[in-house]
C-alpha cells in the first residue's frame, strides 16, 4: 500500500504562547509533533506491516521539519517538505491546496491526517485535501481496517451515546481521533536514523502553484484579532490556622465569591 501521512509540527502544551500583538503571538521555541499526527503516523504503519508498501510523512513548513524525522524515526519510508517564501501567510486552504497539488499525481491507496492540530485546532486541512482530490474521506475514525483486494476501507466513528462504522472504497483520506492506536516511541537508533535521513525538499513552482494561489494573498480566512484569556483573579491566603480557617474559608465562599 501508498500510505501518505500528513504531519504538522506545533508548540509543546508547555511552551509560553503570549499574544504580543492584535495579530502576532509570540511562541516559546519548544515544538513537538502534533499528537493525533503521531496517531496517523502508527495507523500508517500497521498498515505498511500488514500489506507491505511505503509510508511517506509529508508537511507543509517553511523551517520544521522534527515533525518529518519523528516519522521517519517511528518506521516511515520517505520524507518531503513542502517550503517556499511565498507560503507565509497560508490559511488552511492555501495549505490543503499546496498538500493536494503534490498528492494529486502520486499513486496513493490512502491519506491519513490528524483529526485536528493541536496548535490551530482548525480540523479543516484533511478534509479539504480529499475535496481537492475528490476522493471519499472520513474525519475522526478510532477503528480502521483494510481489505487490499476488494480496494475498500471499514472504518469507525465516535457518535453520541455510540460508534458508527462505515465503509468506503479506496483511495481515501480518514483523520485520526485519539482511541485509534497508541503510538510507538522510536527507538533510539532509529531517532539517530531520522537525524541523517535525507529530506525531500519541494517548491511550488514544481507543483504548477503560483504566489497568488497561497500566502496572504489567497487568503480566506484571516485572523481578525488574538485576545488573551481574561487574567485570574488574585489568590487569597487564609494565614490562620484550623478551625479559625475554615470557618474564614466558609465565610469568604459565601459573602465574596457567593458560590455557596
Ligand atoms: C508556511 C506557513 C505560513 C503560515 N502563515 C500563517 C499566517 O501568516 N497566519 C496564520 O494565521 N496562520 C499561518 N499559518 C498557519 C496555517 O494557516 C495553519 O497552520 C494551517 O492552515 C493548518 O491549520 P490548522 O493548524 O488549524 O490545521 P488543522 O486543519 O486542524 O489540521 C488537521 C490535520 O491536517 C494536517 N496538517 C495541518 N497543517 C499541515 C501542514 N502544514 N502540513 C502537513 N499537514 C498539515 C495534519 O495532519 C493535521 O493534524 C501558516 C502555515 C504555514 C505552513
Amino acid at each position: 500500500m501508498e500510505i501518505y501521512v500528513l504531519v504538522k509540527q506545533v508548540p509543546d502544551p508547555e511552551a509560553i504562547v503570549k499574544v504580543k500583538s492584535d495579530l502576532e503571538l509570540e511562541i516559546e521555541n519548544k515544538y513537538f509533533t502534533s499528537f493525533f499526527d503521531e496517531i496517523a503516523v502508527e495507523a500508517g504503519l500497521k498498515l505498511k506491516e500488514k500489506f507491505g508498501g511505503k509510508v511517506t510523512v509529508l508537511t507543509v513548513d517553511n523551517r520544521k521539519v522534527d515533525a518529518l524525522r519523528r516519522g521517519i524515526s517511528m518506521g516511515a519510508d520517505d520524507a518531503v517538505q513542502i517550503a517556499d517564501p511565498a507560503l507565509e501567510g497560508s490559511d488552511q486552504f492555501a495549505i490543503a491546496r499546496t498538500l493536494s497539488a503534490y498528492l494529486k499525481d502520486k499513486p496513493f491507496d490512502l491519506i491519513l491526517t490528524g483529526r485536528q492540530a493541536m496548535d490551530d485546532d482548525a480540523g479543516i486541512v484533511g478534509p479539504a485535501v480529499a475535496e481537492c482530490l475528490g476522493i471519499p474521506h472520513v474525519h475522526s475514525i478510532i477503528g480502521l481496517e483494510v481489505d487490499d483486494q476488494k480496494r475498500e476501507a471499514k472504518v469507525v466513528r465516535e457518535v453520541e451515546n455510540g460508534k458508527e462504522h462505515l465503509m468506503c472504497p479506496l483511495p481515501a483520506l480518514f483523520t485520526c481521533q485519539k482511541g485509534l492506536n497508541t503510538p510507538r516511541i522510536p527507538l533510539v537508533m532509529n531517532v539517530m536514523k531520522a537525524m541523517k535521513t535525507q529530506i525531500k525538499k519541494i517548491d511550488l513552482a514544481s507543483l504548477g502553484l503560483s504566489q497568488e494561489d497561497v500566502g496572504s494573498q489567497a487568503v480566506r480566512v484571516k485572523v481578525q484579532r488574538y485576545l488573551p484569556p481574561p487574567k485570574r483573579p488574585s489568590v487569597k491566603m487564609i494565614k490562620e490556622d484550623f478551625p479559625d480557617n475554615v470557618k474564614t474559608l466558609v465565610k469568604l465562599l459565601r459573602e465574596e465569591a457567593k458560590v455557596i
